[in-house]
């Protein structure tokens, strides 16, 4: 038997995993299952992570939070989707609260941070993505214009995901015009939006259903009228603190994704011992068994990769590369471990009450977002290999 290997090796965070362990024996598959049906947020599991101090591991302890290292955000995300649920309502908090950390004044942190750490107010909004621009974020169209002590801001944001149920939004757009600035990564500014104050005030939220229920939605800017205050560190340096910040989201939503593969094998494997059909098991039948063997060793390999992301994005090194890699190949075990998962269960997996089709559904998110496959790939090609720049 192999020992679970995970993010953040030597410290397993056994304690942690196992408080989130029996955390989500209170919400089984049944809660997910209902939640995916009617299309809504999964408020009380959000709210019992916020008790029990999970959801702010990473909030430094001078801001109420637990100071914990990135492998305890690892550990806590990869065991909700081990036990069949979905981080995904949540885990932006994770690592938008880093930009403002890191680049954040310290009035921002002391009026923000503690608030959150208390779960008093959330940050779970981060307004990236546009319709046009897609993954070619420096062509982004949103623009905030200073005006004396605040910024107008006008724009489209798409696939910001839970900003009905966040206070708080990250919002990238462009102070400086696109034709002033000598490189498109200058002139885009990072804010801090309470959006409390400008909801149907210049802000406008549209649920924008979706093949799972992610609580996802378009934002609308007309005008919008935000305090100059909420500008994050230096006007034009946004495109850098938001990079700054992708290291620890690929790694903590790639331990998503190993969690992810664990609940498929898992499941697999169990379904595949008590499945009799032609008077034996069907796990006896090397067409069974071996994909689910393929992907089990695929996902243990892709674990180790988090794991070295993380260890070193923990050393204070700028992981992209690991994590970019840690965060495709964990993404690609899980899509095999879900599709191996759903063909072992033959037509039971596509019968709502065993979960396998709503996981499968939730994982294959994460070969396109937050970043997609092939971008992964032109980051490698071109970074590590010096092949020509592909776009
Ligand atoms: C459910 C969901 C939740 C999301 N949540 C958020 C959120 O909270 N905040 C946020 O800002 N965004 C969010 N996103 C957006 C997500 O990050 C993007 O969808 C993702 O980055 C891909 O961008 P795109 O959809 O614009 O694809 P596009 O950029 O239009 O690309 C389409 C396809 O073309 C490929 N492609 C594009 N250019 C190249 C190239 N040069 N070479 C090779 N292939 C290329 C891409 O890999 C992709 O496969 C979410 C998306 C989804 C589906």
């Amino acid at each position: 038997m192999i020992v679970q290997r995970t993010a953040g090796e030597p410290d397993n965070h056994s304690d942690i995993r196992e408080t989130v362990r029996r955390l989500c024996e209170a919400f089984p598959g049944e809660y997910w299952r209902g939640k995916d049906a009617e299309g809504t947020y999964p408020a009380e599991f959000v709210a019992a992570l916020t008790e029990a101090g999970l959801l702010t591991a990473l909030i430094p302890e001078d801001y109420g939070g637990s100071g914990l290292p990135l492998s305890a955000g690892c550990a806590i995300l990869e065991e909700i989707h081990r036990s069949g649920g979905n981080g995904g309502a949540c885990h932006a908090q994770m690592y938008t609260m880093g930009t403002v950390l890191r680049h954040g004044s310290d009035e921002q942190k002391d009026s923000y941070l503690p608030g959150i750490a208390s779960g008093d107010l959330r940050l779970q909004a981060f307004g990236v993505t546009e319709p046009t621009s897609g993954t070619d974020t420096t062509a982004l169209r949103t623009t905030a214009v200073r005006d004396g002590d605040r910024y107008i801001v006008n724009g489209q944001k798409v696939w910001t995901s839970r900003a009905e149920h966040s206070d708080l939004l990250l919002l990238l757009a462009r102070t400086t015009p696109l034709d002033n600035v000598e490189r498109k990564t200058q002139g885009l500014s990072v804010f801090l939006v309470d959006m409390r104050e400008v909801l149907g005030n210049g802000l406008t939220i549209r649920p924008l259903p979706a093949m799972l229920n992610h609580a996802t939605t378009e934002l609308f800017f007309d005008d919008m009228a935000i305090p100059a205050s909420s500008l994050i560190g230096e006007e034009g340096q946004g495109f850098r603190y938001i990079l700054s910040g992708m290291n620890a989201e690929r790694i903590l939503i790639a331990s998503e994704c190993i969690g992810d593969a664990r609940f498929f094998i898992d499941r697999a494997t169990a379904y595949a011992n008590d499945r009799v059909v032609f008077g034996r098991p069907i796990g006896q039948n090397q067409g069974i068994q071996f994909p689910i063997a393929q992907a089990f060793a695929h996902m243990e390999a892709a674990a180790l990769m988090v794991a070295e992301a993380c260890r070193r994005y923990e050393a204070g090194e700028q992981p992209g590369t690991q994590a970019n890699m840690a965060k495709m190949l964990a993404a690609d075990a899980s899509w095999e471990a879900a599709e191996t998962c759903m063909q072992t269960h033959g037509g039971f997996g596509f019968a709502r009450e065993y979960d396998i089709e709503r996981k499968w559904r939730e994982s294959r998110l994460y070969r396109t977002a937050p970043i997609s496959t092939n971008l992964i790939l032109s980051f490698l090609a071109e970074h590590e290999l010096g092949l020509p720049r592909s776009y």
